[in-house]
This record gives structure tokens, C-alpha cells and sequence, in this order.
């Protein structure tokens, strides 16, 4: 277990920069999001709940133990310390947790639109596929046992129509994982905008891995690539084991679809009728 030694009183000072953040973007609204960083090996340092996160102060934080048991600070902990909790327990390499209700990863999840991480070079060195836990209500245990399962294998998840959830090596590693996501989110959102998001293609994904493999020094396996994404939805509403990462194109061009259901005759037909047409106007 990686744990970081840093003075407490360091740590509130860097949760109030991040909640300024986080607020300067809009990513929390009033009393918004929450915040947490892990002291050692049974402290976590939370943000309290009905807070506004963008005004902390040294005074408004909550300590609690691994079972969030409080054991610092006047005002109750976050609504949320039940998620932030079973990401410590899931993931015992993470020393910080962010939880905001980031504009564009929320707009997906609402309209649907899963994240593809084939569409920008970045996400495919970073954050890998970007999952979107089951709906849950939010301040509930359902939010904890939403992302237990996505927490496993990933640093940065879309909480279905409540926002996003990041994990780091430490506070600022959580937080830029936010702003990755969100990033690639705001792009995603305007690429569909303007018609299409046109993923890369399969050679260049694969020449992407490549890289990360030789920069990480550690083999890829298929679950790295396109395993837990799909978000092409080309294999369907599930991802399916062992699969390469497709560049199939992304099922919202409604001119795609259109023309795939034209007979071939029909475009014959039409293809002669313009040439013809053409040819006349030549003449
Ligand atoms: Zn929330």
C-alpha cells in the first residue's frame, strides 16, 4: 500500500485550491461535489456535507476512519462518504477521491451517449475506456455499490445523470483526471454537434497502444483496448470479452443508417439516371 505523508493542514489547503477549481469551471454548483484524500492508513479527510466547496475554510473539514466512523471536525461528513469509502476499499493504491457534477459528462449520461475513448490519443494513454455506473439516487448506499464494480479497473467514471468520480495517486492526479474527462466529454458533446464523432481507426489505435506499451514497459491486454468500452455500440449494448477495439463509426449519423437500408438497385438506378443527367448537360 503507497501511502502519502503529508502534514493535515497542507492537505486542507490544497482541497480548498481544488474546490476553488472546481467551482471557477462549474463544475459544482451550491453545495455540490465532494472531496476526499486519504491521511494513512485509517484517516480520510472529507469535505462536509451542505457546504458550498468552492468557499472552504480549515474549519469545515470532517476525519473519519476507514468505516466512517468520525473521529475529527464539527459538521457532518459528506452525504457521498459511503462512495468515497468503497473506492479506498476497492482501490488500496488511490490516496484521493473528487466528486463533481461535471456539466458535460453529466449532458452524456442523460442523452445516452456513452464515452468512446477512440476518439482523442490522449484518453487512450490515460484514462483507457471511461464507463458510466447504473443510475443511482444520489446521497444513497446505491452510489457506493454503483461504482464498485467500475472503480476496479478504472481511474475516472461518469455517474449516470449525477456527474463524474475520479481517483488519483493523490489530490492533483484525481483532480486532472476530472479535467481529462470532462475535457474529452466537452469534445465528444460538440463533435456530435457538427454531425459525427469520427473514432480513430484500428491501425492507429493500435499504434497508440503500442506506445503506451513501450512507455509504460507493460503488455496490453485485450481488456486495455476496446473490452470494457464499446461505446461505438457496434457489439451491441454490452461489451463482449476479447475483443480488438473497433473504429467502427459511431451509431448517430441517421444519413449512415439511411443509406445502408437502400437497395443496391436503387443506387444503380440513381447513379445511371445522374450520369445520364450529366451527360446531357454536356451535350
Ligand atoms: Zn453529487
Amino acid at each position: 500500500m503507497r501511502l502519502l505523508k503529508m502534514d493535515d493542514y497542507r492537505v486542507k489547503l490544497d482541497i480548498i485550491e481544488v474546490g476553488k477549481r472546481l467551482h471557477g469551471r462549474g463544475w459544482i454548483s451550491a453545495t455540490d461535489g465532494n472531496i476526499s484524500v486519504k491521511l494513512d492508513a485509517n484517516r480520510i479527510i472529507t469535505t462536509p456535507t451542505g457546504v458550498h466547496k468552492g468557499y472552504l475554510t480549515p474549519d469545515d473539514f470532517v476525519i473519519v476512519d476507514m468505516e466512517g466512523n468520525q473521529l475529527e471536525g464539527k459538521a457532518k461528513p459528506s452525504s457521498e462518504l459511503a462512495m468515497h469509502l468503497a473506492c479506498y476499499k476497492e482501490r488500496p493504491d488511490i490516496n484521493s477521491v473528487i466528486h463533481a457534477h461535471a456539466t458535460y459528462c453529466i449532458v452524456l449520461s442523460v442523452a445516452g451517449i456513452k464515452m468512446a475513448k477512440c476518439l482523442l490519443p490522449e484518453v487512450i494513454f490515460t484514462l483507457g475506456s471511461i464507463p458510466t455506473a447504473d443510475y443511482a439516487p444520489p446521497t444513497t448506499e446505491q452510489v457506493a455499490l454503483s461504482v464498485i464494480g467500475p472503480i476496479k479497473k478504472h481511474d475516472a467514471i461518469i455517474l449516470e445523470r449525477h456527474g463524474s468520480l475520479t481517483v488519483g495517486i493523490d489530490l492533483f492526479d484525481a483532480h486532472n483526471k476530472l479535467e481529462r474527462m470532462e475535457h474529452v466529454a466537452e469534445i465528444t458533446y460538440h463533435s456530435r454537434q457538427l454531425g459525427s464523432a469520427t473514432p480513430l481507426t484500428d491501425n492507429q489505435v493500435g499504434e497508440l497502444l503500442a506506445i503506451k506499451e513501450q512507455l509504460s514497459g507493460k503488455k496490453l491486454t485485450p481488456s486495455d483496448n476496446c473490452n470494457s468500452c464499446n461505446a461505438c455500440g457496434k457489439y451491441g449494448s454490452e461489451a463482449l470479452p476479447n475483443l480488438e477495439c473497433p473504429s467502427a463509426e459511431i451509431e448517430d449519423s441517421a444519413m449512415v443508417s439511411v443509406i445502408d437500408k437502400v437497395p443496391a438497385e436503387l443506387v444503380e438506378l440513381i447513379t445511371r439516371e445522374v450520369v445520364a443527367e450529366l451527360e446531357s448537360v454536356k451535350r
